[in-house]
């Protein structure tokens, strides 16, 4: 059984929320964490342009600031998306990270760092023997290369992995570009036809042309080039491009538990999670829908696996937001339910923490401490 630690969203002065996470990531022992003069990586995901839920500066501000007067060397990090966007290249990602509040004037104690370099493909190849999906991990260098790392999570809805936290936080975004594809490629979409209405949005958005409209001015995917990265998925707005076969997404979630193994195995590390504004898709979207639950606050622990089954708990056991995708005519707060696979699903979230569990990244059981 692990400690997670939990702090609610109520302020009064003197106890700004940046306040509040500080005392609560002490409560719980990040004073512990041995990043004395170490490369001491911050994961976190900037956001991509136009997307406003994404995690706030102030919150990785005052972590690089903690950090620092630990003695740790800090820097911000994320790695490149596989799918076209504001993020799929350093320059790119950089600029958009800025944009975003990232940069050295709002957090002046990290500088940014692309962990996987200006295209996507600074790696470190990771054996994994212990994997049941990934016999070996292809996780960016600067990620790889760190002492120590910090995850800081905005918990919140995901197409394909049903949620996202701290784990995907950590696997997915860890991963480089090419690992990346190695998590996705078992989960190619196929097109619904009688939903597609031709509209070409996938054709234009999937990097590597693998999508056409054929005469019937329907999508048509060629599997041959396809490297299963859910880009149509994500910009279709009609539910014809969609996830292939269920266990796909399964599997993607066990692949995402186990690329995470691979970053944190011989790394000391310490994970923070922000249930708030808890969009149904992902930040990598260029918007965000209504929250599906009300702000719940922030929690901390060194156990990503426990934190996760925590967040994904209390969103679980919290209502459902009228008007949210998750509650649309106002009527189910489908409380005790999990409201990430009624708003997508297909997808089966808790399978990824039961693979976690059995990779023994943590526990799945966990007392919760209320700062
Ligand atoms: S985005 Fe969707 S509706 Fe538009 S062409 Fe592609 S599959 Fe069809
Ligand atoms: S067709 Fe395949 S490669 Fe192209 S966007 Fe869709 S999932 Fe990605």
């Amino acid at each position: 059984m692990s400690n997670v630690y939990y702090t609610n969203l109520r302020s009064r002065p003197g106890r700004s929320l940046p306040k509040k996470m500080e005392l609560l990531v002490k409560a719980a022992g990040i004073g512990d964490l041995p990043c004395k003069d170490k490369f001491t990586a911050i994961k976190i995901h900037f956001g991509e342009l136009g997307n406003m839920a994404f995690l706030r500066h102030n919150y990785a501000a005052r972590m690089a600031e903690l950090l620092k007067q630990m003695g740790a060397r800090p820097f911000l990090t994320d790695t490149n998306t596989l799918y076209s966007g504001s993020r799929s290249n350093a320059v790119d990602h950089l600029y958009t990270a800025f944009l975003n509040g990232y940069n050295a004037i709002s957090v002046p104690a990290a500088p940014v760092i692309i962990a996987d370099g200006l295209k996507g493909t600074d790696e470190v190849v990771v054996p994994l023997p212990e994997g049941e999906y990934c016999k070996e991990a292809r996780i960016a260098s600067a990620i790889a290369q760190a002492d120590v790392l910090v995850s800081m999570t905005h918990f919140k809805g995901h197409e394909q992995a049903g949620f996202g936290g701290a784990l995907k936080n950590v696997g997915m975004g860890g991963a480089s570009v090419g690992g990346k594809l190695h998590m996705h490629s078992d989960s190619q979409p196929v097109i619904e036809r009688e939903n597609c209405i031709g509209c070409n949005v996938c054709v234009v958005n999937c990097r590597h042309k693998a999508v056409a409209l054929d005469a019937e001015k329907k999508a048509v995917i060629d599997y041959e080039i396809c490297v299963g990265c859910g880009q149509c998925i994500a910009v279709c707005q009609y539910d014809a491009a969609r996830p292939g076969k269920f266990s796909s997404t399964q599997e993607l979630t066990a692949k995402i538990a186990e690329y995470a193994l691979a970053v944190l195995k011989d790394k000391p590390h310490f994970h923070v999670a922000f249930i708030m504004d808890v969009s149904p898709h992902c930040d990598c979207w260029s918007m965000n829908d209504v929250p599906i639950v009300p702000d719940i606050g922030i929690l901390a622990s060194f156990d990503p696996l426990a934190l996760d089954q925590a967040c994904f708990d209390m969103v679980r056991n919290a209502p459902a937001m009228a008007d949210s995708m998750a509650n649309p005519q106002g009527k189910e707060t489908l409380e005790g339910e999990d409201k990430f696979t009624s708003v997508h699903p297909r997808t089966d979230g808790a399978f990824g923490l039961a693979h976690a569990e059995k990779m023994q990244l943590g526990s799945r059981t966990y007392t919760l401490i209320e700062v």
